[in-house]
């Protein structure tokens, strides 16, 4: 097999064909700034608030909800302060997260931990998943927010949104989710999950990058970060991304369109990869085995390095990752996979491979055959695996 197998689809998606042909006409064709008062200008306000209405019908929001951002992360920094400013406000200063969200929540959590707020990180159990329970035990009358991810980039376990959410609603505090890994993969609904603010983000889901939403309820003030001209009704100044936010409205509806045929497929996939990778000997599935993104397998395998793995399997025209795309690079291992509880020596040896519809059985089948050649190789030149072998140490999986 020649050819490349991507499958690093949590990190960024491929745009679509759908997506790529929605941003044509306005690089050259409708260019006008839509804050411009001419027929040119008002001709993008006009398809800037078609996409407006097209993302919100996919969310179950109305259009006035929906600012246009940056991307996941600028979303993910504006609900948090804003909703933590709010509750400062009115003198509470108590927020509730997880102690495995993406790094776009944890360091704006620990900045304003710095500004005097106090954090609650509920710990996720083994499978990567925290119950509403815990989240309503955590909630005090200082509580101005709960943040929590709908869905993990790391180990993709889903968590149970609707009744955090719900638990938020009952005791009247803002809830947001970072549903950047959910939205166009599994089914959103803002008003079915009571969800007071989401994120979510274009290239997540084979639209552009650098383009995303924040949906911000309309009862709930959003504060401005971002100072200058009037778009977004005030809240977001900067002359809109028409190209990239029309392309992402036709990339999130085509998504949602398709969205039970393109999950029954990477759950086939899914599975294969799951079944075949978990006969390698101490090896792990990382996440919960059904509570989990069907496009999403993470595994550990003792006495490796994720990082060996990853090059020598990128040298085979497979492109995974061992983990986040924002911690590669970095030699600590992933927060998320010493969240669930893993050690250290095992969280050292993760591989992601998160799926898309346009990848094929026959990808996966290359993949369970190569996988298990690479792990013996690394495990024959690894001291660690040496140890294990001789029982100088014990495996811990
Ligand atoms: C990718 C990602 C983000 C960041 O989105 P960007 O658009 O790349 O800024 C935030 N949260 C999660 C869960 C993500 O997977």
């Amino acid at each position: 097999m020649a050819k490349t197998v991507y499958v690093d689809n949590a990190a960024t998606t491929a745009m679509s064909d759908v997506a790529v042909e929605a941003m044509k006409p306005y690089l050259q064709g409708i260019y006008g700034n839509p804050s411009s008062l001419h027929s040119v200008g008002q001709r993008a306000k006009e398809e800037l608030e078609k996409a407006r209405q097209t993302v919100a019908d996919c969310l179950g929001a109305s259009p006035r909800e929906i600012y246009f951002t940056s991307g996941g992360s600028e979303a993910d920094n504006q609900a948090i302060r804003s909703a933590a400013y709010n509750g400062a406000a009115k003198g509470k200063k108590h927020i509730i997260s997880t102690n495995f969200e993406h790094h776009a929540v944890l360091h704006t959590l620990k900045k304003l931990e710095g500004e005097g707020f106090e954090v609650t990180y509920l710990p996720v159990d083994k499978n990567g998943l925290i119950t509403a329970e815990q989240v309503e035990e955590a909630i005090r009358p200082d509580t101005a927010l709960v943040t929590a991810m709908y869905a993990n980039n790391e180990v993709g376990s889903i968590l149970p949104i609707k009744e955090i959410g719900a638990v938020c609603r009952s005791h009247k505090v803002t809830f947001h989710t970072d549903a950047v890994q959910a939205v166009g993969h599994i089914p959103v609904n803002v008003e079915g999950d009571n969800i007071d603010m989401l994120s979510l983000s274009a290239h997540k889901f084979h639209g552009p990058k650098g383009v995303g939403v924040l949906y911000c309820r309309r009862n709930i003030p959003l504060r401005t970060f971002i100072e200058g001209g009037a778009q977004e009704r005030g809240k977001r100044a900067g002359t809109e991304n028409l190209a990239g936010i029309c392309s992402m409205a036709a990339a999130l509806k085509d998504a949602i369109d398709h969205l039970a045929e393109n999950m029954a497929r990477e759950e086939e996939m899914r599975d294969i990869l799951i079944e075949g990778l978990s006969s390698i000997p101490h090896s792990k599935l990382n996440g919960d085995r059904f509570k989990r993104l069907p496009g999403n397998v993470n595994m550990c395998f003792e006495g490796i390095e994720g990082e060996s793995l990853l090059l020598l399997l990128d040298a085979k025209g497979i492109c995974a990752s061992s983990g986040s795309a924002c911690t590669s690079g970095s030699l600590d291992p992933s927060h998320v996979l010493l969240a669930l509880g893993l050690p250290h020596e095992v969280a050292h040896g993760s591989l992601r491979l998160s799926l898309c519809p346009e990848n094929t059985v026959e990808e996966m089948h290359y993949i369970v055959q190569e996988v298990p050649k690479v792990v013996e190789y690394l495990r024959s030149i690894s001291p660690v695996w040496e140890e294990l072998e001789k029982g100088e140490r014990p495996h811990l999986i």
